[in-house]
């Protein structure tokens, strides 16, 4: 059976927000699956999601699952976001307010075609963040980029 223009539009666009169900999969295919050593489905009690292991040429990755396959029920509310910390405003803010007093640099002012920034990471800084100042050269300035800090458990 062909399929016409409009219905391949139709099968390329992502559901619509509304459409995501909130029921919650009660077929239980996910946590059979990925109790079966033969299926490349897992489940990741540190952050509660099923994920589909990448295998082939570049094995090591994974895509989370967010719906069961064959009940269309949710998986699991992901607990990723408990393994970093949050940035409060008042904390970007003393951050951002850092990184305008800096008083970085750059001596290297030649031009080229090959330009390298010299950035600098700070990891204590702050509690909830690593923040990077990136030096763009007498001209640009210095840039600061906040990242959430990893309080997960360490090591594996
Ligand atoms: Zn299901």
């Amino acid at each position: 059976m062909a399929t016409t223009r409009r219905q391949a539009a139709t099968l390329r666009k992502k559901p619509p927000r509304a459409l995501a169900t909130e029921r919650a999969c009660t077929c239980g295919f996910l946590e059979r699956a990925a109790a079966e050593p033969d299926i490349p489905i897992a489940f990741e009690p540190l952050v509660d999601e099923y994920d589909i292991r990448h295998i082939g040429d570049q094995p090591g990755g994974h895509s989370i699952i967010r719906y069961c396959p064959w009940c269309g029920g949710a998986a699991p509310k992901s607990k990723r976001d408990t393994l970093f910390a949050t940035i409060t405003r008042a904390e970007a803010e003393r951050l951002q307010d850092l990184a305008r007093r800096s008083r970085l640099s750059s001596k290297d002012n030649q031009p080229g075609t090959i330009v390298s920034f010299r950035t600098l990471q700070y990891t204590n800084l702050s509690a909830t963040a690593d923040v990077d100042f990136i030096d763009f050269g007498p001209e640009r300035g210095v840039h600061m980029s906040m990242m959430t800090k990893y309080v997960g458990p360490r090591g594996k």
